[in-house]
């Protein structure tokens, strides 16, 4: 059996162990050490990737692309049902988003992967059943111009394809020259993790993840302020969001931190 077979047969294992412990019930050492473990498969098919792009294998560079990304979805699972057990939902939700890009990524990057459609399909449940719901945004931008994130060419002009994989990188685009315009309340977002995180209510803001009021102090919030830190005023409602996360960028995430 060759070296690559023999990277690709300990992944699919390492990966099937920790998905076993991607629930609520499972014990949370466990699942701390199933991040551990998953973050040096990130860093070993990372490198693998790198030697199968040195020798133009383009095959085996999508294919560690999956293994990239269907770790960092495994990853960011173990962390949300860790932040959850920890009430820390906001960051939890974040997480549950990070997971379900990787998922979609990890189909996408090749056709060993296709099976994680029916990971995103259930991390898509567990966002319904497990998660409030949410009020979501998003940002119109006047775009300059719209750059391929493989060969930097205007997008359009060169035969690269959004989402599709080549040499162990997913095509996206890169937004350049950006002007705000203006933002939305949409029911579908192109991200999930642009939303209303608090709005005002008698006494306070009110989390709209937790349903708790935290205290309002009057004087640290103006009009000036609002519109440098994300939050929205009128003169009935002020409510902090998130309006833009730079998320787009189909790569990976090459988490660092154990929490
Ligand atoms: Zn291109």
């Amino acid at each position: 059996m060759s070296e690559s077979h023999l990277h690709i047969e300990s992944f699919n294992a390492i990966l099937k162990d920790c998905q076993s412990l991607s629930c609520m019930a499972r014990d949370s050492g466990l699942q701390r050490d199933a991040c551990t473990e998953l973050r040096s498969l990130l860093a070993r098919a990372s490198e693998l990737k790198a030697n199968a792009v040195a020798v133009g294998d383009e095959d085996s560079a999508n294919l560690f692309l999956g293994f990239e990304c269907a770790a960092s979805s495994v990853y960011s699972e173990l962390r949300m049902w860790l932040l959850l057990k920890e009430e820390n939902p906001n960051e939890a939700w974040s997480a549950l988003i990070d997971a379900q890009m990787a998922a979609t990524s990890a189909a996408r990057a090749h056709r060993g992967f296709m099976h994680l459609l029916h990971q995103h399909a259930r991390l898509e449940a567990i966002e319904k059943l497990v998660f409030p719901p949410q009020v979501f945004l998003s940002a119109g931008w006047i775009v300059g111009r719209q750059e391929c994130s493989i060969c930097a060419a205007e997008y359009g002009t060169c035969d690269h394809l959004v989402g599709k994989p080549y040499m162990g990188r997913l095509c996206s685009i890169v937004a350049r020259e950006l002007q705000g315009n203006h933002v939305a309340i949409v029911k579908h977002p192109a991200d999930k993790k642009c939303r209303v995180i608090t709005f005002e209510v008698e006494g306070g803001k009110r989390d709209r993840m937790t349903w708790k009021i935290e205290p309002a102090n009057r004087t640290e919030r103006t009009k000036d302020t609002a519109a440098t830190d994300g939050s929205a005023t009128s003169d009935g409602l002020t409510c902090e969001v998130i309006f833009a996360t730079g998320a787009g960028n189909a790569q990976p995430n090459h988490p660092n931190d154990a929490s």
